[in-house]
C-alpha cells in the first residue's frame, strides 16, 4: 500500500508518518529528512539542495526525484509506504505515478491533514528535532520531559535551520501556490481523504488510520 501524507508545514507530517507507517506495517520515507541527511553528510544532493532549504524554496526536482526514486528501489519500499514531503508539487505526483505504474503499483490513497494557518505558525515558532532520531517535539504544545533532551533516544535537540521566520513565511508561501493544486490532483483522481490536524496528537493519529482503512482499502478493492 503507497499512501501519501500531505499538509502545509506544521500540520504534523513528520509526528503522524512514523506513527502510521507502523500501523500498516511498512516504512516512513520524508524527502525533507533524506535531503538533511545528505546536507549532514555532505553527499551531491546535499550540497546541491542547501540553499533552497535554508531558505524555504523547493529543491529543485531532478534532485529529489533522483533520490526518492533510488530510495523506492530498497527492498523495504516494495510493499507498504508511507510519503511525507512528497510530492510538492504537480510534476512530482505524476512523475511518481510514473515511477509506480511501471512496477504495477500506484498511490493507493492520499491524506491530506487540515490545519489553520495562524496554527501552522505558532507550531514552527516553538519547533524542536531530534538530532539523532528525528522525533519532533513543541516547546508549548509538547515539550519533551528534560528540556533539549529526545525523550525517546535521548539525543540533542535543536531546532531546523529552515524553522525561523522568514524561512517560515517563505515554506507556507510555497505550500501554498505550488503544493496545494497536488490536494487538487490526488482529489480529482477520487483518491484523496482529508483529515482536521487541529486536535491532539492520538486524534489525529486515529483518524489519519481509519481514514487510510476506509480510503486506501476501498481504492484497493475497487481495483
Ligand atoms: P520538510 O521536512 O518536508 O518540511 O522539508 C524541508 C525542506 O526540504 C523543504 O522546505 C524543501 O526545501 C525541501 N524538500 C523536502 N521535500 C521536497 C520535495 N518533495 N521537493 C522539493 N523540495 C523538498
Amino acid at each position: 500500500m503507497y499512501v501519501v501524507l500531505l499538509g502545509p508545514p506544521g500540520a504534523g507530517k513528520g509526528s503522524q508518518a512514523p506513527e502510521l507507517a507502523r500501523e500498516i506495517g511498512g516504512v516512513h520515507i520524508s524527502t525533507g529528512e533524506m535531503l538533511r541527511a545528505a546536507l549532514r553528510s555532505g553527499t551531491p544532493y546535499g550540497l546541491k539542495a542547501r540553499e533552497y532549504m535554508e531558505t524555504g524554496r523547493l529543491v529543485p526536482d531532478d534532485i529529489v526525484l533522483g533520490m526518492l526514486m533510488e530510495r523506492l528501489e530498497q527492498d523495504d519500499a516494495r510493499e507498504n509506504v508511507v510519503l511525507d514531503g512528497f510530492p510538492r508539487n504537480e510534476a512530482q505526483a505524476l512523475a511518481l505515478d510514473e515511477t509506480l505504474r511501471a512496477g504495477g503499483k500506484r498511490v493507493d490513497c492520499a491524506v491530506n491533514i487540515e490545519v489553520p494557518e495562524e496554527v501552522l505558525v505558532q507550531r514552527l515558532g516553538g519547533r524542536w528535532t531530534c538530532s539523532s532520531c528525528g522525533a519532533i517535539y513543541h516547546q508549548a504544545f509538547h515539550p519533551p520531559r528534560r528540556a533539549g533532551v529526545c525523550d525517546a533516544c535521548g539525543g540533542e535537540l535543536r531546532q531546523r535551520l529552515d524553522d525561523h521566520d522568514e524561512a517560515v513565511k517563505q515554506r507556507l508561501q510555497v505550500y501554498f501556490t505550488e503544493t496545494a493544486p497536488v490536494v487538487e490532483f490526488y482529489r480529482q483522481a477520487g483518491r484523496l481523504a482529508e483529515v482536521n490536524g487541529n486536535q491532539a496528537r492520538e486524534a489525529v493519529t486515529r483518524d489519519l488510520l481509519a481514514a487510510v482503512q476506509r480510503e486506501c482499502a476501498a481504492e484497493r478493492q475497487a481495483r
